[in-house]
C-alpha cells in the first residue's frame, strides 16, 4: 500500500489529502494533518475523489457519434473525426465560427492553465465563453479598473482581522470563493474568539450567518445600494480615514461625493435594512481596529454586480483597510500573474470591448464574451455565426441562463466536441467526447487559486494513478495541431516547445522580471528534462518571487523543492504590496473608475424603483455539491432531496403551499416544478433553488445523478438580463410567480 499526499482539486480551499492506494484501488482518503495550510481539515466532498475514481459512468475511452449513437473509439479515430468535422468549418467559416466554453474545473487544472490556453491561442476565436460570466466577472472587472489586472483581487486577511463584513457569500458551505482559505468555520470562529465581529448580509440565513454575530436579510440585487449607504454614512460621520493609503489612491474626493446621495435613509426601503442599522454597521466597520469587507457570488450575479464589487473595495479604502495587515491584501503567489512592471508599480491597465458579440453587441471582458449571448450567436444566421462548439469541463446547458434556449441552439450546431468525464446534459449533444483524466491521474498545482489565497502557500502534487490514455496536455496539443491545419497527428512535442519558448521569451523581455535580460536558451536548458505542464510550472516558480531565479538564489523555490515537500511550503502571511502590485497606467488605485462612475445613474435610478411586492428567485450553495458535476457520486447525493424550493412560512401560507408539495415556478424565461421546503431561513418575498441540478434528460449517462435529478434552475434565468459593466448573467433576484403545481400535494420531503 502506498500513501500519497495531494491537494484536493474540488474547490478553492486547496485542502491537503492523504490518500492510500493499493495498485489502482483507492483504499482511503483523509485530511493531511501535516498540510501547511489546511492542517487536516477537509469537507465531505473530499471523499468524492475515491468515488469519482470508482465511478463506472466516468468516461475512459473517446466517444464518437455514429448512426446517432455515441460509441467508443480509439484516440486516433477520435482525432481523425475531429479533423474531418472541424477543419472544414474553420476553412470555410473562419475561427469565429467555433465557440469554446470552459467550465469551472479548468481553473483548478494545471494542464488547462499551461497548455489549454495554448490551443485557445492557436484557435483565436472571439467566441470564447466560460463560467466566469455566470459567477465572478464583476469582481474581475472591478479589480481590473481599480488595480489594473484581472486577478488583482484584494483578499481578506481572515486570520488577523477583527471585523469581517460578508455579503452574498457563504464560505462555510462554498469553502471560500475568490478567497482560498481551508476551514473557514475555524477561521471565522477564531475572529470571534479573539473578540472580533462577523457580520453577514444575505437574503438567506446561511450556515455562515448562523456562525456570525449578526445577520441581516437583504432584498436580492440591492447590495450595491447598501454598500454605497455604508460608504455614505462613513463619509458623513467623518470616519473615512484612508491614512497612508491616500497617497496611492486617485479619486477619493470623487467617491466621497458620489456616495453622498445614497444615505442609509434613502436605501432602507430598497434593501429592507433599517437606516439605523446601516448607520451602526458603518460605524462599527469604520472604527474596528482591523476590518475587511468581502462579497461573493450573490453580489456578482445581479444587475449591479460590478458596482457592488467596486464598492466593497471603496469601503476597504475609505476605512484604511486596503493593503493593510488584518484588512484586505494582495497575495504574492509563487507562480502567478506577474503583477509588476517594477517596484514603483504601474502598467497598461485593462481595456474591454476590443470586440463585441455579433448579435447583441455586448463587449468582451478579458478576452471572453458573456455566455448569456452564446445561444443567439449559434441561432442567428449570417457572417460569423457560431457553427461548432467545443466545451471543456463544462455543462453550460445546466449552468447558464435560459437553458432551454441554449439546448435548442446546441442541437442545431454543425459540430460539437467535448472534453469531459461524463456524458452530461451538455455533452450528450456532442459528436465527439474526449475523456478528461480523473484528478488522481494528473498532477496538481493550484496556480490560479494561490493568487487568491489568504496566506501565501505553494503545494505541488504528482499524479497518484497512472493515466491510461494520453496526458491532458498532449490532447490539447493534438487539438492545436488540427486547428493549425496539421491534421490529427500534429507534432505534440513541437507545440509543447512552443508553449515554453513563448513564455520564456516573454519573461526575459519583461521589465522587472526575475529573469529580465537572461539568455532564453540557458533557461530552457536548465528546465531539461521536464516536459509539459511541469516544465512550465518549474519555470514560473523559478522566475517567480520566491524562486531560485535560475540559481541566483540557491535557496529559492523550484519544482524539485516542492516535489520534496509533499505537505506544501508555507510562504508566510500576506503583506502590503502597494504600489508595486498596481498595473493601472497611473500606478495608483483608481477609486473612481470612469466606466463605473459613468453608470452610477443606473444605480441612482434603482433607488426610485417601484417595488411591486412580487416574489424573486435566488440560488444557493450546498456543501455536498459543486455546481453541476458532483451529483453522480453516491456519498454526496444520499439522503433527502436537496434540490428544493425554499420559501418563507408567511409566503407559503399566502400561496397555499406546504412542505413536500410541488410548486410551479414561472419566470419570463420558463417554468419548472420544484419540491417545496418551508423555512424561516429565507427572507419573505424570496424563494431559492440551488443551481446545477436537473439530470433527468434523455441520453445523460450519469446513473446516480439521474435518480437524484432535481430541477434545472436555469430554466428560469433570463439570458437577456446581464450586468452591463461586466456581461455577467443576472441569476439572483429573478422575478417569479409561485403557485401550487396542479395535481401535486403532500409528498414527503
Ligand atoms: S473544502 Fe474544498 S478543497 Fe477542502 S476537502 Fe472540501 S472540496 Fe476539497
Amino acid at each position: 500500500m502506498a500513501t500519497h499526499y495531494r491537494t484536493c482539486p474540488f474547490c478553492e480551499a486547496t485542502c491537503g489529502l492523504e490518500i492510500e492506494v493499493e495498485g489502482r484501488e483507492v483504499v482511503s482518503v483523509r485530511g493531511d494533518a501535516e498540510d501547511v495550510f489546511s492542517e487536516g481539515f477537509i469537507c465531505p466532498k473530499a471523499y468524492g475523489i475515491k468515488q469519482l475514481h470508482e465511478d463506472p459512468d466516468r468516461l475512459t475511452a473517446p466517444l464518437v457519434r455514429r448512426g446517432g449513437e455515441l460509441v467508443e473509439v480509439t484516440w486516433d479515430e477520435a482525432f481523425e473525426e475531429i479533423d474531418r468535422r472541424l477543419s472544414p468549418i474553420l476553412a470555410e467559416h473562419g475561427r469565429n465560427a467555433v465557440a469554446v466554453y470552459l467550465g469551472n474545473p479548468n481553473a483548478h487544472n494545471l494542464s488547462a492553465l499551461t497548455h489549454g490556453t495554448a490551443w485557445l491561442r492557436v484557435l483565436g476565436t472571439h467566441n470564447l465563453y466560460s463560467a466566469s460570466t455566470v459567477d465572478q466577472m464583476p469582481k474581475q472587472v472591478s479589480a481590473g479598473h481599480m488595480f489594473g489586472a484581472m486577478l488583482s483581487v484584494p483578499i481578506p486577511d481572515v486570520d488577523r482581522c477583527d471585523h469581517l463584513l460578508l455579503l452574498g457569500a457563504n464560505p462555510l458551505v462554498s469553502n471560500g470563493s475568490l478567497l482560498t482559505a481551508p476551514n473557514m468555520r475555524g477561521r471565522l470562529r477564531a475572529i470571534r474568539e479573539r473578540g472580533g465581529r462577523v457580520v453577514v448580509i444575505d437574503p438567506r440565513r446561511t450556515r455562515t450567518a448562523e456562525e456570525a454575530d449578526e445577520h441581516h436579510f437583504i432584498r436580492p440585487g440591492t447590495d450595491a445600494l447598501l454598500l454605497a449607504a455604508l460608504a455614505c454614512a462613513i463619509v458623513e460621520d467623518g470616519l473615512d480615514e484612508p491614512g497612508p493609503l491616500a497617497e496611492h489612491v486617485n479619486g477619493l474626493d470623487e467617491v466621497r461625493e458620489l456616495v453622498r446621495e445614497f444615505t442609509p435613509e434613502a436605501v432602507a426601503g430598497a434593501t429592507g435594512i433599517e437606516a439605523g442599522e446601516i448607520h451602526r454597521m458603518a460605524r462599527e466597520l469604520a472604527t474596528a481596529e482591523r476590518a475587511a469587507v468581502y462579497a461573493r457570488i450573490g453580489t456578482c450575479t445581479q444587475e449591479f454586480g460590478t458596482h457592488a464589487s467596486w464598492l466593497v473595495d471603496v469601503l476597504n479604502v475609505l476605512t484604511g483597510n486596503l493593503d493593510r495587515e488584518g484588512g484586505v491584501l494582495f497575495p504574492r503567489a509563487a507562480a502567478g500573474q506577474k503583477n509588476s512592471s517594477g517596484p514603483g508599480g504601474g502598467g497598461r491597465g485593462v481595456r474591454f470591448g476590443r470586440w463585441t458579440s455579433r448579435v447583441r453587441g455586448l463587449p468582451e471582458f478579458f478576452g471572453e464574451l458573456p455566455v448569456s449571448v452564446l445561444a443567439e450567436e449559434i441561432e442567428t444566421p449570417g457572417d460569423g455565426q457560431v457553427r461548432a462548439l467545443i466545451t471543456a469541463a463544462g455543462n453550460p446547458i445546466v449552468s447558464t441562463p435560459n437553458s432551454a434556449r441554449l439546448e435548442r441552439a446546441v442541437d442545431g450546431l454543425d459540430f460539437m466536441l467535448a472534453i469531459d468525464i461524463y456524458v452530461n446534459e451538455t455533452t450528450r449533444h456532442a459528436d465527439v467526447i474526449l475523456p478528461a483524466p480523473e484528478p488522481l491521474e494528473k498532477s496538481h498545482y493550484d496556480a490560479a487559486f494561490y493568487q487568491l489565497s489568504t496566506r501565501n502557500v505553494a503545494n505541488y502534487s504528482p499524479a497518484v494513478i497512472e493515466r491510461r490514455g494520453p496526458a491532458e496536455w498532449e490532447v490539447y496539443m493534438r487539438l492545436a495541431g488540427i486547428i493549425a491545419g496539421q491534421g490529427p497527428d500534429g507534432d505534440v512535442d513541437a507545440f509543447d516547445d512552443m508553449v515554453i519558448q513563448t513564455l520564456v521569451q516573454r519573461e526575459v523581455g519583461m521589465e522587472g522580471s526575475r529573469v529580465e535580460g537572461r539568455e532564453p536558451g540557458e533557461l530552457l536548458e536548465a528546465l531539461e528534462p521536464r516536459r509539459g505542464p511541469e516544465r512550465v510550472l518549474d519555470f514560473l516558480l523559478r522566475s517567480g518571487p520566491y524562486g531560485d531565479g535560475f540559481r541566483r538564489d540557491p535557496e529559492g523555490l523550484t519544482l524539485s523543492l516542492l516535489e520534496r515537500s509533499p505537505h506544501g511550503i508555507d510562504l508566510g502571511p500576506l503583506s502590503p504590496r502597494l504600489p508595486e502590485v498596481l498595473r493601472t497606467p497611473s500606478g495608483k488605485v483608481e477609486l473612481a473608475p470612469e466606466a463605473i462612475v459613468a453608470d452610477i445613474e443606473r444605480l441612482r435610478a434603482a433607488l426610485a424603483r417601484e417595488r411591486n411586492g412580487g416574489m424573486v428567485l435566488i440560488g444557493r450553495r450546498q456543501l455536498r455539491s459543486n455546481n453541476s458535476w458532483m451529483h453522480n457520486l453516491p456519498a454526496l447525493v444520499k439522503g433527502k432531496d436537496r434540490c428544493t424550493l425554499h420559501i418563507h412560512p408567511d409566503d407559503a401560507v399566502e400561496l397555499g403551499l406546504a412542505d413536500g408539495e410541488q410548486a410551479t415556478v414561472r419566470s419570463a424565461a420558463g417554468t419548472l416544478q420544484a419540491l417545496v421546503e418551508v423555512t424561516e431561513d429565507i427572507m419573505p418575498g424570496v424563494v431559492s433553488i440551488p443551481h446545477g441540478w436537473g439530470h433527468d434528460a434523455d441520453g445523460v449517462r450519469m446513473t446516480v445523478a439521474s435518480t437524484h435529478a432535481g430541477v434545472n434552475s436555469n430554466v428560469l434565468s433570463d439570458e437577456s438580463q446581464v450586468d452591463p459593466l461586466s456581461g455577467n448573467a443576472v441569476l439572483n433576484g429573478i422575478p417569479v410567480e409561485v403557485s401550487l403545481a396542479p395535481g401535486h400535494a403532500n409528498d414527503s420531503i
